[in-house]
C-alpha cells in the first residue's frame, strides 16, 4: 500500500494522527525537501528513506523519475509513505502519482495534510475569511510568470475581495504586485509575506502592493504571499511570533 501522505506545513505537531501512524509503521519514506525533517525520526527502525528533492516548485528530479521510484518501490515493501510538504493535493502533484500508481495497478490511500495555504496565515495571525471583511478566498500559483502570454491564471477575475494566498511566489512578487495593480488594485493595499511559517524560524512583513517587494526583499523559502484585507486584523490577531 501506497500513502500519499501531507506531511503539514512545519510545525511537527501539525501532522495528522493518521500521517504519524503509517509514518510510524513505514518500511521505505520518499521524501522531498520537508518543511519539519523531525518527522523523519518517527520512523522505525530499518526503515528506508529515499529523496526525491523538490524545491518551490523547481525539481531535482523530473516528476515521472519520482512516479517510477514510488511504483519501484511498491514492488519491494508493503507500506510505502510518499510524504509531502503541506497537503499533497494543493500544489502537490499528488494527483499525479496516484494516476501513475493507479495505472500500474498499485494500491493508494490519500492523507490529506494541513495546507500551508491556510496555516501559514493563520499562525501569522491573519484568518482567510472573516466576516464582513473577505468572503472567500482563493488559492493561486505564484510560479507561473503574470506576464505569460498563455496565462491559466484569470487575473482580472482578482478585482473582488476574495483573500489572494499566492504560493511558490516569492522570486515572482514584483510582478505579481504589478499585475494586481494593473487590474486596479490600489497601491496601498494590503500585502504580507510569511517566510518559513509554523516553524521557529517564521517571519512576517506587512505591507502594501507598492512597497512589498522592497519590505520582502530578504526573506528565504519558502514563503508565501498574502493579499486582502483580512490582514488588517493581524494587528489584533498576531500570535506565534508575540
Ligand atoms: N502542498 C503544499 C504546497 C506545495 S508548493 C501545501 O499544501 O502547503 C510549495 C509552496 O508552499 C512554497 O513555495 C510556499 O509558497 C508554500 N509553503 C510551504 N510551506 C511553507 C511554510 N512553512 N511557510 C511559508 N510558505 C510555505
Amino acid at each position: 500500500m501506497v500513502y500519499l501522505t501531507g506531511a503539514g506545513p512545519g510545525d511537527i505537531e501539525l501532522l495528522t494522527i493518521k500521517a504519524l501512524k503509517v509514518i510510524k509503521k513505514a518500511d521505505v519514506i520518499i521524501f522531498d525537501r520537508l518543511s519539519n525533517p523531525d518527522i523523519l525520526k518517527e520512523a522505525k527502525n530499518g526503515c528506508e528513506f529515499v529523496y526525491v528533492g523538490k524545491e518551490d516548485g523547481h525539481h531535482i528530479m523530473p516528476q515521472d523519475e519520482i512516479n517510477e521510484t514510488i511504483f519501484q518501490n511498491s514492488l519491494k515493501h508493503d507500506t510505502i509513505v510518499r510524504l509531502k510538504g503541506g497537503d499533497p493535493f494543493v500544489f502537490g502533484r499528488g494527483g499525479e502519482e496516484g494516476g501513475y500508481l493507479r495505472s500500474k495497478n498499485v494500491k493508494f490511500e490519500i492523507i490529506p495534510g494541513i495546507t500551508s495555504a491556510i496555516s501559514v496565515p493563520a499562525y501569522a495571525g491573519i484568518p482567510v475569511t472573516h466576516r464582513g471583511v473577505a468572503v472567500s478566498f482563493r488559492v493561486i500559483t505564484g510560479h507561473e510568470s503574470p506576464n505569460k502570454k498563455a496565462s491559466q491564471i484569470d487575473w482580472e477575475s482578482f478585482k473582488g475581495d476574495d483573500t489572494l494566498v499566492f504560493l511558490m511566489g516569492l522570486h515572482n512578487l514584483a510582478k505579481i504586485s504589478k499585475r494586481l495593480m494593473a487590474i486596479g488594485k490600489p497601491k496601498d493595499f494590503p500585502c504580507a509575506v510569511i517566510s518559513r511559517g509554523t516553524t521557529k524560524e517564521q517571519k512576517t512583513v506587512v505591507g502594501t502592493l507598492e512597497n512589498i517587494v522592497e519590505l520582502a526583499k530578504n526573506l528565504p523559502t519558502p514563503a508565501l504571499i498574502v493579499v486582502g484585507k483580512v490582514i488588517e486584523l493581524r494587528r489584533e490577531l498576531k500570535w506565534f511570533e508575540s
